[in-house]
């Protein structure tokens, strides 16, 4: 991977230049609730590779403090998504694993006259909050004693309260101008079953608190994060500053990245994945890492892409076109060359003799003989785009068939069309040619210019396929709700066929059909039914 320099590079060389820290570490801190997205590409990436570039490691450590979102399967998808992705976490951990020491750390607060327990209800404590021209109100519970502190925050702890009850909050400043500094909630009360900690705790500590000490605790050097946690970052020092916590993490931020006509937000995913409106979180059209992969992208061209959009302390919007190069690009070199024919017609080859196939020896890809080689079959019978074929020759640009007009077939023979047959509707249904055998391969390319050269595949030997096309999930109505834009109409289906030697191939396995543009083996295809998943077009002007 090249090294791209960016401000935080420039930061950790700063902090190892002056022995600040000997090793950095970096952590990547999801919350269990959906599915990696890439937008959580470019934090992955970040957190990873600022940590490699010098020696360091990175952990996953799973944000699972709210039970009620949560759920294990989660857990898994992103493990899987992230080693895909070609990273090895150092430590796979979960905030759930401190609740002692977070509890612990929240006690200490109370002693220090630094946290109380607070029985305003959540409207209360919203409206008293203030805004940016006025200072909030402060609780009337807020110069509680410390022992009457914590004697209730162990009554919280025991249960002994209802939900919303009461809460824990820091005591710090409640005419901050920075709104996350008035008095901020520590621990709230939820009863539900955590997928670790399952029943042992009623209460849970808020994402300001949690956050800050599982870095400390982990030792943490660089805490990344995307840039809404900006405001943030004052509350995040201090929690980790007035809980004492012996080393001591440095939150960066980074510009959030979207993808023009991709909706990154967990709720909206979830919603089309629970509504059936797609087929999984997995789905091909879905920008998370999981349809990426079944969709055909690799993770080379993810992590291109990522550091090609380069880091910046800005939001970002890319184009999709940027995506689709980087993936173009990776596969370029990667995927196998081959012939499929999508909307297929019948050509049939008059002057070939019945009952006879000949096989020409092909390789796989022009500039990579190590890919290996196929045999093409070829008869008097092949099946040839629908669009390759009309009538008569409408221009000089017209480079296909058309009657009396002369094409080269990749890897075969020159043919000539004379005639069609037509069905009950008035449509073609097969063009009949001759072909000249002195042409094989190529041969005589320069003394007879053909019209053009077209792809083709053996109908007696070709192989089924089904051909998955896909267009946005959303349309870009922006007046409409999100959940109104869904695109109906983004996944097209053909019936077409393939040559015989891909017949065992796999899912995973990529190709680019010459002239159609690069197709991934669905998951869900095998031996009886072929599905390719169309990755990308050759090029983006295609559409
Ligand atoms: P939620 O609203 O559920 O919190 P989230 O997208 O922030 O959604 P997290 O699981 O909290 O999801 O994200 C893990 C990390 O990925 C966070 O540090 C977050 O900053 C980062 N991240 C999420 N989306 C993007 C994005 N579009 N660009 C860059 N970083 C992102
Ligand atoms: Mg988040």
């Amino acid at each position: 991977m090249e090294n791209h320099s960016n401000f935080i590079k420039t930061i950790i060389e700063t902090d190892l230049a002056t022995k600040k820290h000997d090793e950095i570490v970096t952590r990547f801190p999801p919350e269990p609730n959906g599915h990696l997205h890439i937008g959580h590409a470019r934090a992955i990436v970040t957190d990873f590779e600022s940590a490699i570039a010098y020696g360091g490691y990175t952990n996953l450590r799973f944000d699972d403090t709210n039970p009620v979102k949560e759920d294990d399967s989660y857990v898994q998808a992103i493990i899987k998504d992230i080693r895909w992705l070609g990273y090895e976490p150092k430590n796979i951990l979960f905030a759930s694993d401190y609740f002692d020491e977070m509890y612990e750390r929240a006690v200490l607060l109370i002693k220090k006259g630094l946290a109380y327990v607070d029985h305003q209800t959540p409207e209360e404590i919203q409206k008293t909050r203030g805004d940016v021209n006025t200072p909030g109100i402060e609780s009337p519970y807020r110069n509680r004693s410390v022992e009457e502190n914590l004697k209730l925050f162990n009554d919280m702890k025991e249960g002994k309260f209802k939900e919303g009850e009461c809460v824990l909050r820091a005591k710090i400043d409640m005419a901050s101008p920075n709104m996350n500094m008035r008095d901020p909630v520590i621990y709230r009360i939820v009863y539900a079953h955590h997928h670790n900690t399952k029943d042992k705790w009623c209460i849970y500590p808020m994402y300001d608190y949690a956050h800050p000490l599982e870095d400390a605790i982990e030792g943490i050097t660089h805490s990344l994060c995307s840039l809404e946690f900006e405001d943030h970052r004052p509350l995040y020092d201090w929690f980790v500053k007035e809980t004492e916590m012996p080393k001591v993490p440095r939150q960066i931020e980074f510009g959030r990245l979207n993808i023009e006509n991709a909706v990154l937000s967990k709720r909206f995913l979830r919603a089309i994945v629970e509504d059936g409106k797609v087929i999984g979180w997995d789905d091909p059209r879905m920008p998370t890492i999981a349809g990426m992969r079944r969709r055909g992208y690799t993770p080379d061209a993810i992590k291109n892409f990522i550091l090609s959009t380069g880091l910046s302390k800005v939001n970002s919007t890319v184009s999709t076109d940027m995506l689709e190069a980087a993936v173009r690009d990776d596969l370029q070199d990667k995927a196998y060359r081959a012939m499929g024919v999508i909307n297929p017609l019948k050509v049939t080859i008059t002057n070939y003799p019945e009952n006879e196939v000949e096989y020409l020896d092909v390789e796989y890809h022009p500039d990579h003989e190590k890919m290996g080689r196929r045999n093409i079959p070829f008869s008097r019978h092949i099946y040839i785009e629908q669009d390759d074929f009309v009538l008569e020759k409408p221009n000089k640009k017209y480079k296909r068939l058309a009657l009396n007009v002369e094409v080269r077939l990749f890897h075969a023979y020159f043919i000539k069309a004379y005639d069609v047959k037509y069905n009950e509707q008035g449509e073609i249904i097969e063009v009949l040619a001759t072909y000249d055998k002195e042409t094989k391969s190529g041969s005589g390319f320069n003394e007879r210019k053909p019209n053009g050269t077209i792809h083709f595949v053996e109908a007696t030997h070709a192989v089924p396929a089904t051909f998955n096309f896909f267009e946005p999930l959303i349309n870009n109505d922006t007046s409409l709700p999100l959940l109104d834009r869904f695109n109906d109409d983004s996944w097209h289906v053909k019936k077409g066929f393939v040559e015989e030697a891909l017949k065992d191939t796999k899912p995973q396995d990529r190709y680019q059909f010459v002239r159609n543009g690069y197709f991934n083996v669905d998951d869900d295809s095998t031996q009886e039914n072929l599905i390719f998943n169309e990755v990308v077009p050759l090029k983006s002007s295609y559409k």
